[in-house]
């Protein structure tokens, strides 16, 4: 027989872990059921300066070990698994994971995203070391540096200028010879000073000794390969990257409302079906940040509570 519990959390990033917290302070028996490890994206970050109260040398995986620490204090259940498969119409919700099947009274959906990678060597080893795919993160740790931003859409065009108001100077990298951006968007970033384009190209190794300090690109028209290597007195250099997001809510398409693959909530995390909510990343919002995620978390197990609480 399925295990059975009051509310079953999908993810145990921040606002998984948030709602964990919330739905055990309400006395709700609560699993969270996480397929990785505990933290969700952040855990990829070594420094986190604008999570509330985070004042000095916060990284990422030592603020969400507190959020999982306080989640399981009030007695939220977690385990290892991957949700394969979701029941969520009618009073019992089913869901189904690699090793077993649960049964809950309320679901609340917090899988999260992702950002798309450049795929290049070096990527991996200099994420939150010189590479970056949040400018409202990072942005500040580049205070006079200069900085790279791959992708030519809306995001990375906006982020970019968003990135001068810190950096000295900012060049856009991108494989086209035409930004894809708004056209209202492109008008604006002609006229920033402080931003370059670098057209036809890509970024193929990041480099450095411990910190980005240089990159390979190439033209992708001609082939040409060039080094572009940081000024001696910076000796690091940003590169943000924004070809794409992706939510990971494949397994709930179909079973509930969704935009462009997020899924559509009201302001109190409610999806279009009773007794399922969604919260942080994987929803249809501006502000993506562990912040926003904890808040949304918070909300939607007060409101799972209060629904499965009218059930009974
Ligand atoms: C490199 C980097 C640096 C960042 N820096 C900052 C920063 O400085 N400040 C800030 O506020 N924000 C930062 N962010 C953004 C922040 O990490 C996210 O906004 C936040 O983690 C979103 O939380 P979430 O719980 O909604 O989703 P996520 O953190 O994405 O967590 C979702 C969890 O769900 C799990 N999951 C997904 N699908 C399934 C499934 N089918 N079954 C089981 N589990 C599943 C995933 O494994 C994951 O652990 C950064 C992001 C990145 C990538």
């Amino acid at each position: 027989m399925a295990k059975q519990y009051d509310i079953v959390i999908i993810g145990a990033g921040p606002a998984g872990l948030a709602a964990g917290l919330y739905a055990g302070r309400a006395r709700m028996s609560t699993l969270i059921i996480e397929k990785a490890k505990d933290g969700g994206q952040i855990v990829q970050t070594a420094e986190i300066e604008n999570y509330p109260g985070s004042l000095e040398e916060e990284s990422g995986p030592t603020l969400v070990a507190r959020f999982a620490a306080q989640a399981a204090k009030f007695g939220c259940e977690k385990v290892i698994d991957t949700v394969q498969e979701v029941d969520l119409e009618g009073p019992v919700k089913k869901i189904v994971c690699g090793k077993e099947t649960y049964e809950a009274k309320a679901v609340i959906i917090a899988s999260g995203a992702s950002p798309a990678l450049i795929g290049c060597p070096g990527e991996a080893e200099f994420t939150g070391k010189g590479v970056s795919y949040c400018a409202t993160c990072d942005a500040a740790f580049f205070e006079d540096f200069e900085v790279f931003v791959v992708g030519g859409g809306d995001a990375a065009v906006e982020e970019a200028m968003y990135l001068t108001k810190f950096a000295r100077k900012v060049t856009i990298i991108h494989r086209r010879n035409e930004l894809r951006a708004a056209k209202s968007i492109q008008e604006k970033a002609f006229k920033n000073d402080k931003l370059e384009f670098m057209w036809d190209t890509v970024v193929k190794e990041l480099k450095g000794d411990g910190i980005l300090s240089s990159m390979v690109v190439e033209n992708v028209k001609t082939g040409e390969q060039t080094e572009i290597v940081a000024d001696e007195d910076d000796g690091i250099f940003g590169v943000f990257v924004f070809i794409g997001f992706k939510p990971a809510t494949a397994v709930f398409e179909g079973k509930v409302d969704m935009e462009r693959g997020y899924i559509v909530t009201d302001q109190e995390m409610r999806t279009n079906v009773p007794g399922v909510y969604a919260a942080g990343d994987c929803r249809v919002k501006e502000l993506r940040q562990v912040v926003t995620a904890a808040a949304d978390g918070a909300i939607a197990a007060w409101q799972a509570a209060r629904y499965v609480d009218e059930m009974e």
